[in-house]
């Protein structure tokens, strides 16, 4: 049978455009894939260190207060030695308690921050862990996706060898035919069901006179090749 070697010739083709697309759209896609995940990790770690910073802020801002609340403090104790009259006296206890009070909300108040800067801490701690497990894992990941990437590119150069030497076995023209037919409609060598007279590539009708082209390339052993008159194709 002459078509043999066009069906087998299809057969390289088909694994071909496999790996084509492979290597040209799912790997892409899944590097892609792979980047974006790591990507949403790196994210949330951000999102946590600027939220732990502001709490951390907010706690020095605190302290900060306290402190000089103390030693508004301490300055009014100092005033108190050294005023003789009872007026400053006076004075100088109010601005002690008034500075005290203040102390004393400031210090509640960076208590409260304190507190706050724990669960944000732990959420820091939680998000770099994280990343650093999808780091880990998209690392690998892409590894293999490079792995098979080269695996593909290496079939590729194997298959169209094969494929070289196999279409220098078929018949000029109609491996001319057959790569014409390939650029536009895929596969190019389809069946024909003979009981309902139809292209099994476009699934259209075809008149009796197809039917009988079939069965004339057949009985040819194919040294004529019948095609279907709606798409093209090869049919056997
Ligand atoms: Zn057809």
């Amino acid at each position: 049978m002459k078509l043999e070697t066009l069906l087998n010739l299809q057969e390289e083709d088909s694994r071909l455009r496999n790996l084509q697309r492979e290597l040209t759209v799912v790997l892409p896609a899944r590097r892609k894939e792979a980047k974006e995940r790591l990507a949403i990790a790196q994210k949330a770690v951000q999102a946590a260190t600027e939220e732990n910073l502001a709490a951390q802020r907010e706690y020095e801002r605190f302290q900060h207060d306290y402190t000089q609340q103390r030693d508004n403090m301490s300055r009014a104790e100092r005033n108190a030695g050294r005023i003789s009259s009872l007026k400053g006296q006076e004075a100088a206890a109010a601005e002690y308690a008034n500075a005290e009070a203040a102390a004393n909300l400031a210090a509640a108040a960076a208590t409260v921050a304190a507190e706050n800067r724990t669960p944000t801490e732990r959420r820091l701690d939680a998000a770099r862990e994280f990343e650093a497990a999808e780091d880990m894992a998209v690392t690998e990941l892409i590894a293999s996706l490079e792995a098979r990437k080269a695996q593909v590119e290496a079939e590729i150069v194997n298959i169209q060898e094969r494929r070289g030497a196999l279409a220098q076995a078929v018949e000029k023209d109609h491996l001319h035919y057959y790569n014409r037919v390939c650029k536009t409609c895929w596969p190019a060598i389809v069946q024909f069901d003979r009981q309902n007279s139809v292209c099994t590539g476009c699934n259209l009708v075809q008149p009796a006179s197809v039917m009988q082209a079939v069965l004339a390339s057949e009985k040819s052993d194919y040294a004529v090749i019948a095609h279907c008159p709606s798409c093209g194709r090869i049919l056997l």
